[in-house]
């Protein structure tokens, strides 16, 4: 698949269009969903152009892979979910409903999310 850099979130991290940012730092921006499934729920991104997990992993270089996860633990800390816990999701392909063609991993928390619903 090749990366379309009209997604929304390539013209979130060009400021095209406005973020409710969490955390930002030269690799990975992390901004709340506008329509959010918990009360806590934030997208962290990659600055780059991957469309999901298997571009990312077979393309981006080992250190933006290692900042990038090491990021979301931040941004679990900065959110104060490590006790109580929360849910990371990651949508890749049609079959996943996957929305916005730019990877980004959901991160969710602030109550009791329930189990995995599976339809
Ligand atoms: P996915 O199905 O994993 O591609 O999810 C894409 C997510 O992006 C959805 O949860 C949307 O609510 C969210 N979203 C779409 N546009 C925006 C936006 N402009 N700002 C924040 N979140 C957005």
């Amino acid at each position: 698949m090749l990366y379309d850099s009209s997604n929304i979130f390539a013209r979130i991290l060009r400021e095209e269009i406005a973020c409710d940012k969490v955390f930002e730092n030269d690799h990975v921006l992390a901004f709340k969903d506008i329509s959010p499934q918990a009360p806590q729920h934030i997208l962290i991104i990659p600055k780059g152009d991957y469309c999901n997990f298997h571009d990312f992993h077979e393309n981006a270089p080992a250190l933006l892979i290692n900042e990038f996860y090491r990021t979301i633990r931040l941004v679990i800390q900065q959110c104060h979910l490590e006790k109580n816990g929360y849910r990371l999701i990651t949508n890749c392909g049609v079959d996943s409903g996957q929305i916005v063609d730019h990877y980004h991993v959901h991160l969710l928390g602030g109550k009791n999310l329930g189990s995995l619903i599976v339809s």
